[in-house]
């Protein structure tokens, strides 16, 4: 079990496939993808090794991010790698659901138990102008299509971003009357090229906080599982309302998470000041020297993030390691 100084137990793990991304979301990659070509993502071998050995150290639950994880040719093979190894109960996807419609079906079949998919506003000229992608319509098919799958958990990610989501609330309530989904408002964090942007448009969630309590929402009681997210619930709602709020106290309390980038790099934290690449050790099928290198690496993770001293470490977009 990786269990660091401050006795939080890390079972969940958070692995980016490729930093490219399709998108260019204002807060994210607003110039678009500079990031890394494909070559350079870890291979399907890479990936088995890597999850063998976190598997074995106690990881139940691993979630496929990016950049965008769609754009792997082989996320169907992945997504059923994941589920063929030892331990791991439960894989998710969160994706920008450019291609859901195409998709959904094959990532089910292939193993797939849960998905998130982003949508910053329901407004599909707002939703263009924050992504760069003309494709609401089709992405809120693909959600209703994932719905029909009956996916253990349907999640939706909307960034609360000032200019756009003052008054959305009323919209996506409307929303998820009716569609048993979670959805999650979660706060614009400060990457190292969003400085200025951050500044204009960081919004804290304690306003539909209030409003959901003043309506008769809920805050569901949490297990021992569940990470930093609040979700709140409402007899008239088949959907839930999740507020992620990494400025708040005690965020980093109930982390259970860690992180791997595309490049086979650890994270310890989103916002980490450093990271150390297992890449080497993941040429070899032992899964022993992954092992022993996760075990001292979780002794170094800190208490909490600094987001609050204005340090985002090395961290210059979220697209480097899947948010
Ligand atoms: N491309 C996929 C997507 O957009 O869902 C997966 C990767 S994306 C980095 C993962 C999540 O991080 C998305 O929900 C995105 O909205 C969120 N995100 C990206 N940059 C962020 C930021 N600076 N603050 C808060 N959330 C951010
Ligand atoms: Fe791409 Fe996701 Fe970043 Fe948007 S948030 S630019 S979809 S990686």
């Amino acid at each position: 079990m990786l269990t660091d100084r401050f006795a939080r137990r890390f079972t969940y793990l958070r692995l980016s496939l490729t930093e490219r991304c399709n998108f260019r979301c204002t807060y994210c990659l607003p110039e678009g993808n500079d990031c890394d070509t494909a070559e350079s993502d870890l291979n399907i071998h890479e990936v088995r090794r890597l999850l063998t050995a976190f598997a074995r150290l106690g990881t139940r639950k691993v979630r496929l991010t990016g950049g965008e994880p769609a754009l792997r040719r082989d996320l169907g093979e992945i997504i059923g790698l994941c589920k063929s190894i030892p331990g791991i109960e439960k894989v998710a996807l969160t994706t920008n659901g450019y291609n859901l419609q195409k998709e959904i079906s094959g990532w089910k079949k292939a193993g797939l138990d849960a998905l998130n998919i982003s949508v910053d506003s329901l407004d599909p000229t707002i939703f263009s102008r924050i992504t760069g992608a003309d494709r609401l319509h089709y992405i809120l098919q693909g959600i209703d299509q994932a719905l029909q799958l009956n996916f253990q958990k349907v999640k939706l990610n909307t960034v609360l971003l000032r200019q756009h989501n003052t008054h959305s609330l009323p919209g996506f309530l409307r929303f998820i009357k009716d569609r048993p989904v979670s959805l999650r408002f979660i706060e614009l964090m400060r990457t190292n090229d969003n400085i200025d942007f951050y500044q204009e448009q960081h919004l804290s969630g304690e306003f539909i906080r209030h409003q959901l309590m003043e309506d008769g929402w809920q805050l569901q009681p949490k297990t021992a599982t569940d990470g930093p997210a609040l979700e709140y619930a409402h007899p008239d709602y088949a959907g839930r309302v999740g507020l992620i709020m990494p400025y708040s106290k005690d965020f980093c309390a109930s982390c259970n998470r860690l992180r791997v980038s595309s490049k086979g790099e650890l994270f310890l934290c989103l916002f980490a000041d450093e990271h150390q690449s297992l890449r080497e050790l993941l040429q070899s099928d032992d899964p022993a020297p992954v092992e022993a290198f996760l075990q001292r690496a979780i002794g170094g993770k800190e208490e909490s993030h600094h987001l609050h001293q204005q340090r985002s470490g090395q961290t210059r977009h979220l697209a480097m390691i899947g948010g």
